[in-house]
């Protein structure tokens, strides 16, 4: 007789999720049903599709659930997309992996299957690079067409940042997803088409073909309250409406601010927190309590429009680095819709090893949106931004800065020695990296599975154990593809 299949409920549409319910859909062994809080993406047209549309997204137009996060020395606002595609639907769509010893430092914690020479080949195949082809960093069939942004696709503002920190000397990187090429300054790769067109993980991998399988079930507007358990053993999901669904495994994937939230509900999270919201503890456990992010302060300029650039809203990237780290900070321009006449850009310079004591807890109650705070800031963060400062000073004294006519909106003189201080003050911003709120070793094994609950894993940003090197989105679809793999090899 043929068995039943498994059925595995995946909590969350968003970039992580769409890849795991596509890869596990592939297999008959299993039957997946995706629910997804927000509504289809193909839903919102133009807005998600546009790259010049981008800023809208970030500004409220988009389908995304904003949330403020409490800091030191300011707070900052961020967001994660509400939608199937999730937050790949609206973010910049910087493709980067992050450095081989970011894994590496994975594997040594005792992670058998995350160092650099496992995951390399996931990220691989996961690409079709549309410059590179295959080679021995790049492959050319994974469903992510990724490619970089052309000259004529640039903004002036990205024109000016790149030719003027050639002028300066930094050396030109032509694949900044080559560990080997690093430092230097060269073009984001992004997740677009052959036409600049915003191609998101539920585009790529729930293609007509894949929504078309009997096995998988894709439900949009399922806002999941929390996960049944029997026990120590998740035996589904019960949503909001009131409505119940079985499972014989769930994978929770709403994202690394979301994720412990429904995890918390459920009673698995830190017993004192628990306890004083009245919630029965199934594990304690350190979940929420170790977030990690990329900070740093981003200067507003202007310049006269109009802007003729037609790609995404962060192009040129300068990798930096300081204080004897090999990759220390990005620093970019991020420009902004334009704004009578003028066309503005923030001059963002952003730490990307930094600390992990940011938390996610209840607000007043489990029902309110989750209270963040951001990770602290080490103590040489201001000597490693100095770094980056004194090139965007020199930037600034370039021909190419002079001729783009950008003048900076606020008195901060960027060399004076407070200008750190200052620009952390009044222009914090988070590179909306959040990441390790339910992290491999202190709360899953390295398998994903909750420690101590049979039946549920966790498969999205908040499982990084460490915050990689570089933009976060890439490592979610690698994570995703990799609990996939490892999915359909467990005997069941
Ligand atoms: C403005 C911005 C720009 C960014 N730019 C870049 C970039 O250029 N490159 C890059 O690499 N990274 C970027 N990032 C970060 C990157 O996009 C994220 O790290 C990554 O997409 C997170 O993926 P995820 O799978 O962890 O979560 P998400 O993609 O956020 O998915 C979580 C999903 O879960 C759903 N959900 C949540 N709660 C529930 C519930 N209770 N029931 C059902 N569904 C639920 C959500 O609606 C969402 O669809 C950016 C982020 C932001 C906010």
């Amino acid at each position: 007789m043929r068995k039943r299949p498994h059925h595995v409920v995946v909590v969350g549409g968003g970039t992580a999720g769409c890849v795991l319910a596509a890869r596990l859909s592939e297999s008959s062994r299993f039957a997946v049903t995706l629910l997804e809080v927000g509504a289809d993406d193909s839903s919102y047209g133009e807005v998600l599709l546009d790259p010049r549309r981008t800023p809208e997204a970030w500004t409220g137009h988009a389908p995304a659930a904003f949330t403020v996060m409490q800091g030191v020395p300011a707070d900052v606002a961020v967001f994660q997309g509400r939608v199937l595609g999730g937050t790949s639907a609206a973010n910049g769509m910087a493709t980067l992996r992050g450095l081989p010893v970011d894994y590496d430092g994975w594997a040594a914690m005792g992670l058998d299957g995350w160092g650099w020479d496992d995951v390399a080949d996931t990220f691989i195949a996961a690409e079709r690079d549309l410059d590179f082809g295959s080679s021995s960093l790049h492959g050319d069939s994974g469903p992510l067409p990724v490619r970089r942004w052309r000259r004529n696709e640039h903004s002036r503002a990205h024109v000016a940042y790149l030719d003027g920190m050639l002028a300066l000397g930094e050396h030109p990187v032509a694949d900044i997803n080559d560990a080997g090429q690093l430092p230097g300054i060269g073009v984001f790769p992004a997740t677009i088409d052959g036409h600049a067109r915003r191609v998101s993980t539920s585009m790529a991998y729930l293609t007509p073909t894949v929504r078309a399988r009997e096995n998988l079930t894709i439900r949009t507007g399922s806002d999941v309250a929390a996960i049944t358990l029997d026990g120590r053993r998740a035996t589904g999901v019960v949503l909001r409406s009131g409505e119940h669904i079985d499972a014989d495994e769930v994978v929770v994937c709403c994202g690394t601010l979301w994720t412990p939230h429904l995890l918390m509900r459920s009673g698995i999270g830190p017993a004192d927190h628990l306890n004083a919201h009245g919630i029965t503890v199934a594990a304690d456990l350190p979940v929420g309590s170790t977030m990690s992010d990329h900070l740093g302060p981003a200067i507003p300029y202007v310049y006269d429009g109009p802007e003729p650039g037609t790609g995404g809203p962060a192009q040129a990237l300068l990798v930096g680095a300081s204080n004897g780290i090999d990759i220390d900070y990005h620093a970019f321009p991020i420009t902004a819709t334009p704004d009578a006449g003028r066309a503005r850009f923030l001059l963002a310079v952003f730490l990307l090893r930094s600390g992990g004591d940011g938390t996610v807890r209840f607000g007043s109650t489990p029902d309110d949106d989750p209270v963040v705070t951001l990770p602290s800031l080490p103590s040489d963060a201001h000597d490693r931004y100095r770094h980056a400062f004194d090139k965007l000073v020199a930037w600034q004294q370039t021909d190419a800065f002079n001729k783009l006519g950008a003048e900076q909106q606020d008195d901060i003189d960027l060399a004076a020695t407070d200008a750190v201080q200052q620009s952390l003050e009044r222009h914090l911003l988070s590179y909306a990296h959040m990441v390790g709120t339910c992290p491999m070793g202190p709360v899953l094994d390295a398998d994903c599975r909750v420690h101590g609950i049979d039946g549920l894993r966790v498969a999205d940003g908040s499982v990084m154990p460490t915050i990689p090197s570089g933009n976060t989105y890439l490592g979610c679809v690698m994570i995703a593809e990799r609990i996939a793999d490892k999915m359909k090899a467990s005997p069941r």
